[in-house]
């Protein structure tokens, strides 16, 4: 006969480590501030880690609804920071960075099954002129919708690595053109990869933006810098709904984690070009 008692010394050992784990996330996380995540690809054809899985993205959505997630715009955070405007009771940002063609093929159809919007940065560069991209016909379906849309500058060079008056026109340019096209104010910027500094923060307030996304991993709070905007990244993963949950619910032990991770096995960039 065997004996059991070895394994259920096991199992024991690991209900407490689990029981462990629980509590230290439970304890690191925190439901406040406002959860904005971050995509780029809803697409099953492209190898990169950029690119959710439609079926994952469907998943993904379907939680947000099932838990009482209401998508907000940019403009509803910043009337609710500015001026007390009333959020939903639980807000959600759902945004997508370079403007992939697949945001209108796969990500609007399951986003307008649920009810929700997205905010669409665009290389305005690639508009209209390169088939992985967004097509201006596309763009105002969805903007029709209520989607919104902001600049992801003209070319997606990181600004760190401009001149000043190259990072200038860079960050002018996409409104003016993105303005005229859409006939509404665009005032939202996500930094090219994340990078920003001093004078590039300063600069895209200069330029007339009202806000900044960057790719730090976190939630975003009344009193921040709206021009050093936190989001949550999602990318593909083997565990997508696992991995989104951690994410979305315990944001800073998802965050920290996250970090400690990047800073001893760097991920490749953030953002690759196709
Ligand atoms: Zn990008």
């Amino acid at each position: 006969m065997l004996n059991k008692s070895p394994v259920k010394k096991i199992l024991i050992v690991a209900c407490f480590l689990a029981a462990i784990i629980a509590a230290f996330f439970s304890l690191l996380s925190s439901p406040q501030g406002i959860p904005i995540l971050n995509y780029h690809m809803v697409d099953d054809q492209t190898d990169s880690r950029l690119a959710v899985g439609t079926e994952e993205f469907a998943a993904q959505m379907a939680y947000l609804k099932s838990r009482g997630y209401t998508s907000i715009t940019p403009d509803e955070l910043m009337q609710h920071w500015k001026k007390g405007v009333p959020l939903p009771e639980k807000p959600v940002l759902i945004t997508f960075d370079d403007g992939y063609k697949d945001n209108f093929t796969n990500a609007f159809p399951i986003m307008q099954q649920y009810g929700f919007t997205g905010t669409i940065f665009l290389i305005t560069d690639y508009i209209s002129n390169n088939e992985w991209y967004l097509n201006w016909e596309e763009i105002q379906a969805m903007q029709q919708r209520g989607f919104v849309f902001g600049s992801h500058t003209l070319s997606h060079t990181p600004l760190t690595t401009l001149s000043f008056a190259e990072a200038e026109k860079e960050l002018r340019e996409p409104r003016e053109i993105l303005e005229w096209r859409l006939t509404v104010p665009v005032t939202y910027l996500a930094y090219p990869t994340g990078a920003y500094n001093d004078s590039i923060r300063d600069l895209t307030k200069e330029v007339g933006y009202d806000a900044a996304f960057t790719v730090d991993f976190g939630r975003v709070f009344k009193g921040d810098d709206p021009y050093a905007l936190r989001r949550i990244p999602i990318f593909k993963s083997k565990m997508p709904l696992v991995n989104f949950y951690l994410r979305l619910e315990m944001t800073p032990a998802a965050a920290m984690l996250h970090n400690i991770k990047e800073k001893f096995w760097p991920a490749p960039p953030e953002e690759e070009e196709l």
